[in-house]
């Protein structure tokens, strides 16, 4: 083990005075609250700039930091790129929007729900159907460490075969990919697509999704190749997993993601 400090990741500069990413404090739940709402917006803007958007499918969900018992998320049938604070919607655990004028994704509250319900610490999971996640899901393979990114997901994901193909939007099949998603920040849904959840922060679910897709991605076009393909050895993949595939990496690599959104797309603040 590494001795960090009082530094949370290698990452963190030890030389004092350098322009880096905090993470946020607070002093009232309403700060919070626009934090998390701003940042959802930003996540949905991330998801249409890297093309992850398929009609009205796809749904973020972060919790209202004062009333856990009911998540903000991304109204229905609205493209990612048009997402802004003002058409956010907030909805409780049976699928009632309580505040906001949109409707919500039946699919996204199924499974969304069941997991939030079923996991306290859960507070942000993203959802889409995406290109190479969905086509890699259809393999029921999981995601091998072959390079140093992909490490960050050794041993940190699931497939669930259950359901597989069905529209989840009964509320078993939500069930089920609840009892997946103890203890690990990803799922392969199969034959259906990505989804990703976070104890931290929506930051560093929507980055790990995005890193995930990629991660298919990459697997995809290796095998392509139909050269042999090398693995990381699993004590080195945890090693590299425990460093840059946490919660707070995720965090951090969204930091350069919201900055540049917020300059070019200062409508997702409307
Ligand atoms: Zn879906």
């Amino acid at each position: 083990m590494l001795d960090l400090g009082n530094r949370k990741s290698i990452y963190q500069p030890e030389q004092q005075g350098l322009k880096f990413p905090d993470l946020p404090e607070f002093d009232t739940p309403a700060e919070e609250r626009k934090h998390r709402k701003e940042r959802l917006v930003a996540a949905c803007r991330f998801f249409a700039q890297q093309g992850f958007d398929y009609g009205f499918a796809g749904h973020l969900t972060i919790r209202d930091p004062e009333r856990p018992e009911l998540y903000w998320t991304n109204p229905m049938a609205v493209h990612f790129a048009n997402v802004n604070m003002s058409n956010l919607i907030l909805v409780d655990h049976k699928g009632q929007v309580v505040e906001g004028e949109y409707a919500v994704n039946r699919a996204g509250f199924v499974l969304h729900a069941n997991v939030h319900e079923a996991h306290p610490d859960i507070i942000a999971m993203c959802h889409a159907h995406t290109v190479y996640g969905t086509a890699f899901c259809a393999l029921g393979r999981p995601i091998e460490p072959i390079t140093q990114d992909a490490c960050a997901f050794f041993e940190d994901h699931v497939i669930i075969g259950d359901e597989a193909g069905a529209v989840a939007v009964e509320n078993h099949a939500g069930s089920n990919v609840a009892a997946a998603f103890k203890g690990v920040k990803a799922a392969l849904h199969q034959n259906h697509g990505l989804l990703t959840a976070s104890r931290h922060s929506i930051d560093s679910c929507a980055f790990w999704f995005a890193a995930l897709e990629r991660c298919c991605q990459q697997q995809l076009m290796v095998d392509a190749t139909g050269h042999k393909q090398t693995y990381v050895t699993p004590d080195r993949a945890r090693y590299s997993r425990e460093h840059v595939g946490s919660e707070y990496i995720g965090w951090l690599h969204f930091q350069a993601v919201y900055e540049q959104l917020a300059k070019e797309q200062p409508d997702m603040f409307d």
